[in-house]
């Protein structure tokens, strides 16, 4: 062993941790068994002695191990040359610091040739008797193996955070006591909030009120370890206020000792699945309504022909109970009998299945009931498809056909089919349309809506008649529909105006090529007797979703199309643009005018007398709504009405309305003429929760009293209100005021239905009365409603009757009361009230 001598300055004696004075004396030390001995040797620590210059003075057994250096070799050796610069700059601050009397250490990396280790060192003064630092002692001890996990765990941790940041899904860390602890990206974009906003806050701050209780439970379970994980449903409040629907799992972490340190949740946001399901159920819901409310009978089966389900028409009409029947071979349940000759029918449904098309048994075929007897039905079978299009059960659509039935069914429709053409008329364009659209929302295709117009079809009428101008509008429509492949559907719209629904396309093209060869297959319409016809027509196109994606828009876009082709010169087609849009302004037109009407006194009531079908005598009036400005007409009440409604402006206008007739109506009876006023109600009065209130406080006012005033509300207004409605309409008649129902026969057209509800009258619309004369099957229906409706105690009122003839008709059919320019067109209070001093002389 080499001893070197040490070439330092001597450490001063008298120290109470003497460094050993010179290599000499090391031997009896090392050598020696007495403790401080053997600890300096033993110690797993680098423990060694430096004096002032950093030569090593001494220097334990350990460098052995460590270092590969025998201890003895490095006596009186630089410590920069024994450890090399490298590592000697790395402790250079401590050892400055230990150098300058103060205790310092160093934790860090260290070469031990060409391995890297790890240390960590302390490095302690020593002082001479003057209180200089003569020397430091130094330990250093190899944390190589601890450092080496520690770096494993921060590299683990890291990985769970990059991977937590960078989730695709919500993730985050909340404390027991639900404050949010950290949060990554997804979730902060998720909710809104900044990493910071959420820190703030715990997570009951932003769930939605009514799941807090359902959480909290959650929490506390897992929290007292009853639970170790958990999955839920939640609403969080986006920051911007709208609700997020979100998947939760949650997991907890312990300390070693047990204790809750925070909770793992991931959160997955559902808010869209949320709105499928959401519409998915509301469209069974609706299809479960519609079964169970429609007219006909209706029975489902599965593909093996049993019995899934049955409407309650169904059940009636076989006898079966949608229980009983539930599983059953649909042959026992609806069985058909051929009605001439009494034998067995197979079912329809089977072959509708079997050659997977529809198939219709129309008439002449008897029903047989559960208990025996028969029912005359028409009825169609088709097989019902999956999205694939692969057969999974089938549906029968049956009606009962027996005489009183098919009078109504032919009634109903009557009022939705066109006499002239056999199309769907326009009350039944809006449902088409709709049911058009949202086939075109599911398959993520657009629609399209044709308005189509002859042109100068006046001409037409006017130069041959209106018989041939009916031919021409009937020859057009079978031409037109010989254009039409599938499933598009044309409706006459009025007068010499179609609509086309085609309620799926693949681009717009297709419309426009549509369009064109419609234009040129109407020029080859041929009517007999009209040998030069060339039949011009003109379309307004608007598309769905592109231009708007409700009905009633859509249907005005077209028509402004239609608007725009007609000005352009005619017989061609134009799509919708936005700047085409005029109805729309001069609507908005209309509504800003409407605004300051009332302010203005520019509205108005008129009186249209009432008369009694016996007599003729005046017995009523109707105030009728008008717009004057500088004594001209502004609008009439079909166009602004609808607007007034729109707005809400129809509230006000309403009250001032009912007010207006109450006082008209009681001024009349302080001179003498009794006579009960009728007052139109919109949807919207009626259906204020208000409306009561405002019609009591008007009659108190007016001083009238309730059994000369009578409403006219709607069939719409009246069905669709269910138990409610009911109630206020017999609060209303308790009151005496009287009620009818106007348009009678546009609508809903349910007479039986009607009966449930108390109302005093009906009045046919003027559409019926118009044709009386003129068309059969409009005659017939419109007896049987009169005689229905006497049946039921209702009185009987005809609206528009133009001439004698029609009169005539009403009143043998059994109206009460008639109205119609035939007796006196709307006129002003004053003039009104002349009609009845000229008409009924006051005794
Ligand atoms: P409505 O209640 O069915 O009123 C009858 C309409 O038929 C009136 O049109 C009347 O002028 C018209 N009319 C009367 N006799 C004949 C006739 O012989 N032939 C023809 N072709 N028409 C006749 P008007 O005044 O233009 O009102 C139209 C509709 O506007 C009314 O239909 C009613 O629904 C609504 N309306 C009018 N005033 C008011 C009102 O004050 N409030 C509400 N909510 N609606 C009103
Ligand atoms: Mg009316
Ligand atoms: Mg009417």
């Amino acid at each position: 062993m080499m001893v070197r001598r040490h070439r330092g300055r001597t450490p001063a004696d008298g120290m109470t941790m003497r460094p050993p004075k010179s290599a000499e004396v090391l031997p009896s030390l090392l050598d020696g068994s007495d403790w401080p001995a053997r600890i300096l040797r033993g110690a797993p620590a680098l423990l060694a002695y430096l004096d002032s210059e950093q030569r090593f003075v001494y220097a334990n057994e350990a460098h052995l191990g460590w270092l590969g250096i025998d201890p003895q070799t490095l006596l009186g050796r630089r410590l920069i040359d024994v450890v090399g610069k490298r590592n000697h700059q790395l402790a250079n601050a401590a050892l400055e610091r230990a150098y300058a009397g103060h205790t310092a250490s160093y934790e860090g990396e260290l070469y031990n040739g060409s391995e890297r280790r790890y240390a960590h060192g302390n490095f302690q003064p020593d002082f001479d008797a003057a209180g200089r630092v003569c020397g430091i002692f130094t330990a250093l001890v190899d944390i190589t193996e601890r450092r080496t996990l520690e770096l494993r765990l921060h590299e683990s941790e890291q990985r769970f955070f990059g991977a937590f940041q960078h989730a695709a899904i919500g993730m985050a860390l909340v404390a027991p006591d639900s404050r949010w602890m950290r949060v990554n990206a997804a979730l902060c974009t998720m909710l809104g909030y900044r990493e910071d906003e959420f820190l703030s806050r715990t997570t009951r701050d932003i769930t939605h009120p009514d799941d807090v209780a359902t959480s909290d439970v959650l929490h506390v379970q897992m929290l007292d370890g009853e639970l170790e994980s958990c999955h839920l449903e939640k609403r969080y409040f986006h920051k911007n206020g709208t609700l997020v629907h979100a998947q939760l799992s949650v997991s907890l972490v312990r300390d070693d000792d047990g204790s809750p340190r925070y909770f793992v949740v991931q959160i997955q946001d559902i808010t869209q699945r949320k709105a499928f399901e959401d519409a998915l159920h509301r469209e069974r819901e609706l299809a479960e309504v519609t079964l169970r409310s429609i007219g006909d009978a209706v029975i489902t089966t599965d593909p093996q022909l049993r019995i899934t389900s049955l409407n309650p028409i169904a059940e009636a009409m076989t006898g079966w109970t949608h229980g009983e029947a539930r599983g059953r071979p649909v042959e026992e349940i609806f069985q058909l009998f051929d009605a001439p000759q009494g034998q067995l029918v197979a079912n329809p449904l089977r072959a509708a299945i079997g050659n997977n098309s529809i198939v219709d048994l129309a008439g002449r075929t008897l029903l047989r009931h559960r208990h025996g007897f028969d029912t005359p039905v028409e009825d169609s079978s088709a097989p019902i498809h999956d999205h694939a299009g692969n057969v999974i059960g089938g549906v029968l659509v049956f009606h009962d056909v027996s005489e009183n039935r098919s009078l109504a069914l032919k009634m109903i429709h009557l009022t939705q089919h066109d006499t002239l053409t056999g199309l769907p008329n326009r009350s039944q364009l809006h449902e088409h349309i709709g049911q058009a659209l949202v086939t075109a929302n599911k398959r993520q295709q657009r629609a399209a809506l044709l308005h189509i117009d002859i042109d100068n079809f006046k001409q037409i009428n006017e130069q041959h008649g209106h018989a041939a101008g009916d031919r021409v509008l009937r020859a057009l429509t079978a031409q037109i529909q010989r254009c039409l492949p599938g499933d598009e559907l044309l409706s006459r719209y009025g007068g010499d105006e179609f609509v086309l629904v085609l309620p799926h396309l693949d681009s717009v093209g297709e419309a426009a090529s549509l369009a064109q060869t419609l234009i040129n297959q109407a020029e080859q319409t041929r009517v007999d007797d009209l040998v030069d016809l060339s039949l011009r027509i003109s379309i307004g196109i608007s598309v769905y979703p592109d231009d708007a994606d409700e009905p009633e828009n859509l249907l005005q876009h077209a028509e402004t199309a239609l608007v725009a082709a007609k000005a352009q010169g005619q017989h061609g087609y134009r799509f919708f643009t936005a700047s085409m849009s005029e109805r729309a302004q001069a609507r908005r037109r209309i509504q800003t005018a409407l605004r300051q009407a009332l302010s203005r006194h520019e509205l108005s009531l008129y009186y249209q007398p009432k008369v009694d079908a016996g007599s003729g005598r005046v017995i009523g009036a109707e105030a009728l709504l008008r717009w004057h400005v500088n004594g001209q007409e502004l609008h009439t009440p079909d166009q602004f009405i609808p607007v007034a409604e729109d707005s809400g402006l129809i509230l006000p206008i309403g009250a001032w309305v009912l007010r207006q007739a109450c006082r008209q109506a009681r001024l009349w009876q302080q001179r003498g003429c009794v006579l009960p006023v009728s007052v139109n109600v919109s949807p919207m009065q009626f259906q204020h929760a208000d409306f009561y209130t405002w019609l009591d406080d008007v009659l108190a006012e007016s001083g009238l009293d309730g059994r000369l005033l009578e409403l006219e509300l709607t069939e719409r207004m009246v069905m669709s209100g269910g138990e409610a409605t009911a109630g206020l309409l017999r609060r209303i008649q308790q009151r005496g005021v009287r009620l009818s129902l106007d348009d009678f026969g546009t609508g809903y057209c349910s007479l039986s239905y009607l009966k449930h509800f108390p109302i005093d009258a009906l009045k046919i619309d003027r559409v019926f009365v118009r044709d009386i004369t003129t068309d059969r099957d409009t005659a017939t229906i419109t007896r049987a409603i009169i005689a229905m409706a006497r049946s039921l105690g209702k009185d009987v009122i005809a609206e528009g009757v133009e001439t004698p003839e029609q009169g005539v008709f009403l009143r043998e059919a059994g109206c009460s009361q008639l109205q119609g320019f035939l007796y006196g067109m709307p006129m002003p209070a004053a003039e009104f009230q002349q009609l009845l001093a000229r008409t009924t002389p006051t005794p």
